[in-house]
């Protein structure tokens, strides 16, 4: 999904000037009465975005919102690994990684192995991305 920012065309810290600047470049381009071929979902699109960035309140609870987003769309990938590099636990055959932070990644061995996975710290927000090992 787009974020407003990219209806409009602008960069994240544009000014309000700018973002209006480039929604009525916009709204002349793409109003529904003008353009006849167009979706009515882009207009909407631009005038939602507007509406919202114009507002520095609504403006600033949007950009905490696409922060955060972001934020858990791509995690921080602490190591990239493959299961060798991992502890293993004799006893419970689980496989663990020790984070920077003190805190532990922990895999069940079941959840390793077939496909890459990712694996989030028990201690803070990083993660790390153990690599598949095709020698089965
Ligand atoms: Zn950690």
């Amino acid at each position: 999904m787009k974020t407003h920012y990219e209806v409009l065309g602008c960069h994240r810290n544009a000014t309000y000037e700018e973002l209006k600047r480039r929604y009525q470049e916009l709204v002349l381009k793409y109003h529904p009465d003008k353009q006849e071929n167009l979706l009515p979902a882009t207009f909407l699109e631009i005038d939602t975005a507007w509406k919202i960035l114009r507002d520095p309140e609504q403006r600033k609870l949007y950009d905490d919102q696409l922060t955060h987003t972001q934020l858990s769309e791509q995690p921080l990938i602490f190591a990239t690994l493959s299961l060798s590099d991992l502890y293993r636990h004799e006893e419970t055959l689980n496989y663990s990684y020790m984070c920077r932070c003190g805190g532990l990644y922990s895999i069940a061995q079941m959840e390793v192995g077939l496909e890459d996975c990712f694996v989030h710290c028990e201690g803070c927000s990083l993660i790390i991305h153990i690599k598949c090992d095709n020698e089965k």
